[in-house]
């Protein structure tokens, strides 16, 4: 007697557990569960299924991992270049957020993740502003969230005086303390924007809710000179110095940081969001992501705000990631493809305290899986599926994408939202945000 499965995604299956992969394989999934991975052949037989997807040469993957991301930027794509990270902060970026409104955020948010599911990512982490409608467009749209408000001394656009922030921050934990796909985090900015009190407070309530503190950490030269100025330690010892930095802390950036903070990493497992292609072209340098693996730190990839990147295409990434290292190091050994990968995904998944149920596939595991096509002349022919997915192959190579076990594209078209309707609205908010025509 076969038993019953809900969804069959067959393809060469990579699963990113201890390097096994499938050729003409499968994944069985049942509800939001992976429950059987194998050869197609043997899960066909075993199980009678409801629907079977594949692509054309598909390879079927974990869904990606994005560690850090501001998703309602997506309206801001494009608005000022080219210009080091202070001043396009302050004379650029934080004159329109002030502007900003809730509708606005929920539209940008919608704009990046239909984005962000058309190129693979399966999973955000995301920091920013009325980060209740953030939540709202991820569960609008099927996405896996872990998504917190930014918290800093200054006044909010959303929530005014800090104080009120607490206030909405404990809104959000109570409206998505039973969601199965969004968990909410807590998010001071940065040591450059919050006060020692304010960190420590944070923390705080990072432990009563036992979710990730997530902040920016240690990303320019000039962040670490006027935390030695003010705090008389660097970014990371005032961090230390509070006793803030463990486990639950989500560390974005982490390029100026010296061998005894990446070896204090590795003691106290704080977790990196490596963004490669914003500290580029920000200019804010590279971060040295081969000492933090030495030092057993765990690394996920993210691409920051679409502001500073400037898409939020994972694929683009992992190459950038890859590439960029090997000229720090001068060494092309030293980030292979099956290392950025695995910061894409697994990685990614341990640094959102999330590795128990997603990241690899796994039968137990949450169903959070593409399938990316590979019959393409950019892909032909494939020796390695792990050298195309970080080399070769682009976010719009991706085809199908399904989490918690729900299919949320399929042949690359969004089954939970009209993309046309979607992204006229999404212009007409960032004409009304900027004055401008776009
Ligand atoms: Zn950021």
């Amino acid at each position: 007697m076969k038993q019953m499965a809900d969804l069959l995604v067959c393809g060469h299956v990579v699963t990113m557990d201890k390097g096994q992969e499938f050729r003409n394989g499968a994944v069985a999934c049942a509800g939001n569960r992976i429950v059987a991975i194998g050869s197609e052949q043997e899960l066909l037989e075993k199980y009678n299924v409801a629907k079977v997807i594949r692509g054309q040469k598909g390879v079927v993957l974990p869904g990606l991992v994005n560690v850090h991301t501001h998703a309602p930027m997506s309206l801001l794509r494009g608005l000022a270049d080219d210009l080091p990270l202070m001043t396009w902060l302050q004379e650029h970026i934080f004159p329109v957020e002030a502007k900003l409104t809730s509708e606005m955020v929920h539209h940008g948010a919608l704009l990046s993740i239909m984005e962000m599911i058309k190129s693979g990512t399966t999973s955000f982490c995301d920091m920013y502003l009325f980060a209740k409608e953030v939540a709202r467009a991820a569960e609008t749209m099927g996405m896996r969230g872990f998504i917190g408000e930014v918290v800093y001394d200054f006044p909010s656009p959303n929530y005014g005086e800090l104080d009120n922030g607490f206030h909405y921050m404990d809104e959000l934990f109570a409206e998505f303390k039973d969601s199965s796909r969004v968990t909410i985090t807590v998010d001071p900015h940065a040591v450059y924007t919050c006060s020692p009190d304010l960190l420590v407070r944070l923390k705080g309530v990072a432990e009563e809710q036992n979710t990730a503190y997530v902040l920016h950490l240690a990303e320019t030269s000039f962040e670490v000179a006027q935390c030695q100025e003010v705090h008389g330690a660097s970014p990371v010892g005032h961090l230390d110095q509070l006793g803030v930095l463990d486990s639950s802390v989500v560390a974005a950036h982490c390029v100026k940081v010296t061998p005894p903070e990446i070896e204090l990493f590795g003691a106290r497992g704080v977790k990196v969001a490596h963004c490669p292609e914003s500290n580029m072209k920000l200019g804010s340098g590279v971060a040295p992501v081969r000492a933090m693996l030495d030092a057993g730190v765990i690394v996920g990839l993210g691409t920051d705000g679409a502001a500073s990147n400037n898409d939020v295409d994972l694929f683009g990434e992992m190459d950038m990631a890859a590439k960029l290292q090997k000229v720090h190091c001068l060494d092309s050994t030293c980030l292979p493809a099956g290392a950025a990968l695995h910061m894409a995904t697994c990685a990614g998944a341990e640094v959102l305290g999330a590795g128990r149920d997603i990241g690899t596939l796994e039968v137990g595991k949450k169903a959070d899986i593409i399938v990316v096509e590979m019959n393409k002349p950019h892909l032909t022919p494939m020796y390695n599926a792990v050298s195309h997915l970080v080399y070769a192959a682009r976010g719009g190579d991706v085809l199908h994408s399904i989490i918690d076990g729900r299919i949320v594209m399929e042949d690359r078209k969004l089954t939970m939202v009209d993309e046309h309707e979607l992204l006229a609205a999404c212009r007409q908010w960032a004409e009304k945000l900027t004055g401008r025509t776009c």
